[in-house]
C-alpha cells in the first residue's frame, strides 16, 4: 500500500509514520498485506480503523493508495484509491482511536 502524508511518501522508519508522518517511535504493523511503520500503536489503530471504514462503506476489497492531509486536531482529508477507483473523504478520530467523524468530500 502506498501512503502519502501531506505530500510526502511515508510508512517506513526513515520516511515517517503512515498516519502522522512522525519519525520517532518504533511500531510496525501489517496492514492490507504491507508492513507499515507507525510512531505508536494509536496511530496504527486509527489507520486500521480508517482503512476498514473505507472498505466497508465502498465495498472495496482493499485500499491500494491513501493520500492523507491534515492532523489529529483538524481532522484529515484523504483520497483513497483502489483498482482505478477513487474516493475522497474527511475523517476525524476519537480519543480511543475510533472513527468519530467520516464523511464523503466532493
Ligand atoms: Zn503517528
Amino acid at each position: 500500500m502506498r501512503v502519502l502524508v501531506n505530500g510526502e511518501e511515508v510508512g517506513t522508519k526513515e520516511r515517517g509514520c503512515a498516519l502522522c508522518g512522525a519519525t520517532w517511535g518504533d511500531y510496525h504493523e501489517e496492514v492490507e498485506g504491507n508492513e507499515l511503520f507507525f510512531c505508536c500503536d494509536m496511530c496504527a489503530k486509527e489507520f486500521r480503523n480508517m482503512v476498514q471504514e473505507v472498505k466497508r462503506r465502498k465495498g472495496w476489497e482493499r485500499v491500494e493508495e491513501l493520500e492523507i492531509r491534515g492532523n489529529y486536531y483538524t481532522g484529515r482529508t484523504c483520497v483513497a484509491r483502489s483498482r482505478g477507483r477513487e474516493t475522497k473523504f474527511y475523517v476525524r478520530f476519537g480519543d480511543d482511536g475510533e472513527v468519530e467523524t467520516f464523511r464523503d468530500v466532493e
